[in-house]
């Protein structure tokens, strides 16, 4: 038995139409990073394993179970975009050429754990980040443009969670405070929780698990770990949401178990995706760039899963892109036909042409099965009178056409029609 091999489990064909959304859901996310001044970077999906360890951090899930490594070598597939972005930004000298940048990118992710629903080892992200301010005006063009993406792509129903985690030092007294409440419920955590509470509290808000989520949205939170500027920032940007007729909840329990976040985290859901809830998520990253040896530099970015986005939205309108089809009624005028559809593609018409020898019944079905607007016809009568007939596939009328006309002629009647 000859083998016929699957994918890899946790990756995904794309394969039209299916592909075709793909390239116009990034193609709507490019318009509007154009709009909104990011420039793109396309960065190896390779790097360091310690820059993952060194970002997102030691024991988060991300870095302890989900990493997809070069067997015994200090090399992965990259987990996520923002270290990267930083590692390329800090390489590159980017601190010494300006204090202020703004990139995106769009490309393949990689998590090297079993895949289940809405988890994949192989997606794709859409992100930006914006490195070197901390003006809370910032965190709301970051905010907007994911919403805007998510909304431009064609998602109708998902909602902004919003919360801040504050600075360094507030992380620190929260995860102080964690642990004090999560007193004496120790035990009723699963296995990883127990050692996250030791490690790293904050990383308990990660945890999937029902029981563990219970008594985490059972724990009393509020804001008042924050310090008195990170409140300020925290208070002005929810009023410039307003401003903006961004709606949005302040969830307390939004803690994204990344250590690289400060101050700002928010998340962009929606109940249709199930318990893999989350389209996207974002936040500050105040310490990350002087954490991987910059100066200290605030940014703020975020990333969509773009295969949560096409769950989300209805196919859209399949639009054919061929224009003519070129027709052969007699095997023996083939080889003109060729040259004529070569003609035409150089004059940058779509053009396209049966290559199995059909009977021109079956290629006039096959032009309409491609969707052509036109049907070139090239039958020996014709040819030897250096004409065509063009049929016009719509109005089912056919005229005949000089060959030194036709391309001119095609391209008048299909401006014509757009
Ligand atoms: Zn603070
Ligand atoms: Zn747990």
């Amino acid at each position: 038995m000859r083998k016929i091999y699957s994918r890899i489990r946790g990756t995904t064909d794309f394969y039209p139409p299916l592909s075709s959304f793909f390239y116009k859901v990034t193609q709507k996310a490019r318009k509007l990073f154009e709009i909104f001044g990011y420039k793109e970077v396309i960065l190896p999906l390779l790097e360091e394993e310690s820059l993952f360890r060194r970002s997102v951090g030691e024991g988060s899930d991300i870095v302890s179970k989900q990493m997809f490594k070069i067997e015994s070598q200090d090399i992965v597939l990259r987990p996520e975009g923002t270290a990267g972005v930083v590692r390329f930004y800090l390489e590159n000298g980017l601190p010494k050429k300006g204090d202020f940048w703004k990139f995106f990118y769009i490309g393949p992710m990689f998590r090297g754990e079993r895949p289940q629903k809405g988890r994949l080892r192989q997606f794709h992200h859409i992100g930006a980040e914006a490195i070197g301010s901390d003006n809370f005006y910032l965190d709301g063009e970051i905010i907007n443009l994911a919403l805007s993406i998510v909304k431009e792509t064609g998602v109708s129903s998902f909602s902004l969670e919003i919360n801040s985690l504050g600075c360094r030092e507030d992380k620190e007294k929260l995860s102080i405070k964690v642990k004090e409440l999560m007193k004496g419920k120790e035990s009723m955590m699963c296995s990883n929780c127990q050692k996250r509470l030791v490690v790293n509290p904050l990383r308990i808000f990660d945890c999937k698990q029902q029981e563990c989520q219970r008594i985490i949205s059972s724990l009393d939170l509020k804001d008042e770990y924050l310090c008195q500027r990170c409140k300020q920032e925290f208070s002005n940007l929810l009023s410039l949401l307003k401003d903006l007729n961004i709606e949005y909840k302040y969830n307390p329990y939004l803690v994204r178990g990344l250590d690289y976040y400060t101050n700002t985290v928010f998340e962009i859901k929606s109940s249709q995706l199930g318990s893999q809830d989350a389209i996207g998520a974002g936040g500050r990253y105040n310490d990350l760039i002087y954490n991987l040896g910059g100066k200290k530099t605030p940014s703020v970015g975020f990333a969509l899963g773009l295969e949560r986005i096409l769950l989300l939205i209805e196919p859209y309108q399949e639009e054919s892109s061929l224009k003519v089809f070129v027709a052969y009624p007699q095997p023996s005028t083939f080889p003109q036909a060729y040259h004529i559809l070569n003609h035409l593609r150089k004059n940058n018409i779509a053009a396209e042409i049966d290559y199995k020898g059909k009977s021109l019944k079956a290629q006039l079905k096959y032009s309409q099965k491609l969707g052509a607007l036109f049907t070139v016809i090239l039958g020996e009568e014709e040819l030897q009178q250096n004409c065509a007939i063009v049929r016009d596939m719509n109005k089912a009328v056919q005229k005949k056409v000089a060959l030194e006309e036709l391309v001119p002629f095609l391209k008048d009647s299909l401006s014509s029609l757009s």
